[in-house]
């Protein structure tokens, strides 16, 4: 039983609360009144996993927070409140203030506040959970994708995974692409901006084509999309002559990019929040009534995602 199998089979009952939209998006959904939303998601970074093991403090602070500013990012939602669970193998003043100060710098750049938490003793573990407020019923969902639509990543994408690769490879990776593995930027302005633009949208965690088809089963399409317009960085467009091997790309985690649809007709407003937040938005395909991903561009392997089961 695979990490999504396991999730539907025993925790996906959220039940008939009409106030509650729960399992199965980025963050689950709370009417607070007749205008708002709350967003709340929780991720959980273990050493080991989810970090290598001589991860800095500033960094793994840095990584806790922006992965799950970037579940709210993917729904469209303003920060608000976060609290942080933490176990930590041992008490080191030097480390606690590094992380303190680091994950503080993040939260004052988004503007988001530390209201609580807990903190025992074991395996270095970090638990965020993030709550944020959208429109209600404006929140970008999984599943609304339309046939049609066409898709977009911000960005590039597979860099962090590249650097994981090469750290994994003992290949010293370059700083830039470093930073793209350890300081993740969430898409936070990007995803506000998409409200009421795009249809659906989801963060890239877990690779492009594994959070896609997030998208795709819970909207009842598919999707083509052209491998010669995925937005790469010059590294891993090296990686790909050399290797031949698109899977890093397609499959690697650790983007924290949005990956969103767009109806043809919201295409100009697209342009400008391009232009607005001065950022790159790759056009990848577009989705289709067919299931799955149909990839043109003559690379056919099955490239397979991180699941932690
Ligand atoms: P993300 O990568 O965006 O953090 P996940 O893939 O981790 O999302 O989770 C998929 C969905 O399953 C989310 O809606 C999440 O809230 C839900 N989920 C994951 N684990 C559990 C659990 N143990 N109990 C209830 N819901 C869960
Ligand atoms: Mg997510």
């Amino acid at each position: 039983m695979n990490e999504f199998e396991l999730i539907e089979k025993y925790f996906n009952w959220t039940g008939s609360n009409p106030d509650v939209i729960g399992v199965g998006d980025d963050c689950a959904l709370i009417t607070i009144d007749s205008n708002s939303q709350l967003a709340t998601s929780v991720d959980t970074l273990i050493e080991g996993v989810h970090f290598p093991k001589n991860t800095s403090a500033a960094d793994i602070a840095h990584k806790a927070l922006a992965v799950n500013l970037s579940d709210l990012a993917a729904m469209g939602a303003t920060p608000e409140y976060f609290t942080l669970a933490l176990t930590l193998p041992e008490f080191d003043e030097s480390w606690l203030k590094e992380f303190s100060n680091a994950l503080k710098t993040l939260a004052n750049q988004y503007n988001i506040t530390l209201v609580g938490g807990d903190t025992t003793k074991g395996q270095l573990s970090i638990s965020i959970n993030v709550t944020g407020v959208v429109k209600k019923n404006k929140a970008l969902l999984r599943s609304s994708a339309q046939v049609g639509d066409v898709i977009f990543v911000s960005n590039t994408i597979g860099d962090a995974a590249l650097a994981l690769w090469k750290i994994q490879q003992n290949i010293k990776p370059s700083e830039q692409l470093l930073s793209q593995f350890n300081r993740p930027d969430p898409q936070v302005q990007l995803g506000c901006a998409l409200v009421g633009i795009a249809n659906a949208c989801i963060d890239i965690s877990d690779g492009l084509e594994q959070d896609l088809t997030h998208i795709l089963k819970r909207s009842n399409v598919g999707a083509r999309i052209n491998l010669s317009d995925i937005p790469l960085g010059i590294e891993m467009q090296t990686h790909i002559e050399k290797s031949q091997d698109w899977c890093l790309a397609l499959a690697g985690g650790d983007d924290y990019e949005l990956c969103f649809s767009v109806a043809p007709e919201n295409l100009s407003k697209l342009k400008k929040i391009e232009e607005d937040l001065d950022i790159k938005l790759s056009a990848i395909g577009l989705i289709t009534q067919d299931e799955g991903i149909e990839r043109m561009g003559g690379f056919d392997k099955k490239c397979l995602s991180y699941q932690h089961f």
